[in-house]
């Protein structure tokens, strides 16, 4: 069993520069998007509106010259105090800190694996501000096994999906949804690896608060370790 210390650098250790997970889009056309709480143009944006947040993502990718707007590991964030799905009666356990990548892109874009593994697991977590239709993938490199997810797809990626079904690098395991079935957000992937599922099948926490920050940013290292974005 690999200690949780090593697990970053042997995620990182699977991947020699960029790895492709949206289209097969090159990493020239990706830029780098703060939706922190300390960005201050989202306080002009309303952000409950899943239609007005796609236009500040839309004009983001123009001024950008860009086709996806990626970010927000270990981002805290404004986005969720919109849902009751993260925030709790007491603000302590409010969740507003991002523990995936979000790869912001057009609706309908294939989403490819960039590593081999199998079905996990896979729920359509149709709260309001949820992920919407979500695969789980399960990989095993020599002893260690570890888990990537992918959240906001359309339902459809999900009426393919079988459990156990092997995946290679590249293959198209979905397509990104739109609002009406992502949990009402601009189209995006929410990209997580995960070391240990803690029993969860479908679902994994994707935002934590700050009491629970430093396991949950243990146990889910960045993934750009893996993607090399940047
Ligand atoms: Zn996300």
């Amino acid at each position: 069993m690999i200690k949780i210390e090593a697990f970053s650098e042997f995620i990182s250790g699977l991947s020699n520069g960029f790895m492709p997970i949206i289209s097969s889009l090159p990493k020239e056309q990706y830029a780098l998007i703060d939706l922190s709480i300390t960005n201050k143009e989202l306080n002009t944006v309303d952000i409950s509106c899943a239609r007005s947040f796609e236009q500040y993502i839309r004009k983001f990718l123009e001024v950008n010259d860009a086709q996806v707007a990626y970010g927000g590991y270990n981002e805290k964030r404004g986005i969720y105090k919109r849902s009751t799905h993260f925030n709790q009666q007491d603000v302590n356990k409010e969740r507003n800190i991002h523990l995936g990548i979000d790869l912001w892109c057009n609706a309908n874009t294939a989403v490819l694996s960039p590593l081999c593994g199998k079905i996990h697991s896979f729920n359509n977590n149709d709260n309001y501000g949820d992920y919407g239709p979500t695969i789980i993938l399960e990989h095993q490199y020599d002893d260690v096994v570890f888990y990537t997810l992918y959240g906001h797809l359309t339902i459809d990626s999900l009426s393919k999906t079988m459990i156990g079904e092997e995946i290679s690098v590249g293959d198209t395991i979905g397509y990104l949804g739109d609002a009406d079935v992502n949990g009402e957000y601009a189209p995006h992937l929410h990209f997580q690896i995960i070391k240990d599922i803690q029993g969860n099948i479908g679902d994994y926490p994707g935002v934590s608060n700050k009491s629970d920050i430093a396991f949950y940013l243990q146990n889910c290292p960045d993934p750009n370790l893996l993607l090399k974005i940047y």
